[in-house]
């Protein structure tokens, strides 16, 4: 893999302000988190419940932005249409009507893009044949178990051919068939030349799917590497797990 950046956030913070009966609450979501993902990675970021890893996705994707410092999808600054027209995403859950088929469900979601039916439906083949959904694409998605659902969104993200996915927590609440599947796609992904980012707060998924990756707390990154560097990080465990 090259060494081109793809994702690079620098002292990047967020704060939110809810109000209560108590009057105006600041939330510090972000710290001063800064990172950097190069091409062709799969690259995890682990971190306990509210240490700030759906903030961080949510600024990447441009749903929100942050308070200050940067971050910026393949030199384009985060939410722009350049940045968002190279990244896929997969949600935590996927929702699709229960009446569409695989099949029909890329169509639907692919009519949002400029893409042509003829276009529309090679990808489609292309797409879920990758996901091992090709055998099973008429049929409702009502009988797919969580890890079918999962390929499906995957093949979703996959529809405009992004350079970058981001994953929400891809694995979570699949039994270890589905694990594996969803496992096998990420890397025949990586193979062919795609950047990946995703959260998680399994440690042995990251494991086994990351080529590096990062540990949010309290709002930062407190240490990024290779998997097997961190372990050897003494405090490893207590923060990667702890509850914020
Ligand atoms: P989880 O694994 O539970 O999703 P997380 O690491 O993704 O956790 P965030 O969802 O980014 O954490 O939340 C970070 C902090 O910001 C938490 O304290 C959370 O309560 C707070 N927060 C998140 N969204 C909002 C919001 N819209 N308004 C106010 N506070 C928020």
């Amino acid at each position: 893999a090259s060494h081109r950046v793809v994702i690079d956030v620098n002292d990047l913070k967020k704060k939110y302000s809810a109000w209560s009966i108590r009057g105006r609450n600041v939330v510090e979501a972000l710290r001063g988190a800064s990172l950097q993902v190069h091409a062709g990675e799969v690259f995890g970021l682990l971190g306990p419940n509210g240490a700030g890893k759906t903030t961080l996705i949510k600024i990447l994707l441009g749903v929100i932005r942050s308070s200050s410092g940067s971050a910026s999808l393949f030199g384009a600054p985060a939410g722009s249409i350049a940045a968002r027209m190279r990244v896929g995403y997969l949600p935590e859950s996927l929702r699709v009507d229960r009446h569409h088929s695989a099949r029909s469900a890329l169509r639907y979601y692919a009519r949002m893009s400029q893409m042509s039916g003829a276009e529309i439906n090679r990808r489609s083949d292309e797409l879920l044949e990758l996901v091992g959904l090709r055998g099973r694409d008429r049929e409702s998605v009502r009988q797919f178990s969580k890890g079918m659902y999962q390929r499906l969104g995957l093949a979703q993200a996959l529809m405009h051919d992004p350079d970058l996915l981001v994953l929400d927590e891809p694995t979570d609440g699949l039994d270890p068939v589905g694990r594996n599947e969803v496992r096998k796609v990420i890397d025949r992904l990586r193979e062919s030349g795609k950047t990946i980012f995703l959260n998680s707060h399994i440690l042995q998924e990251v494991e086994l799917i990351c080529s590096r990756v990062a540990i949010m707390s309290h709002g930062k990154i407190c240490v990024a590497g290779r998997i097997d560097e961190l372990t050897q990080f003494d405090r490893f465990e207590e923060v990667a797990f702890e509850v914020a």
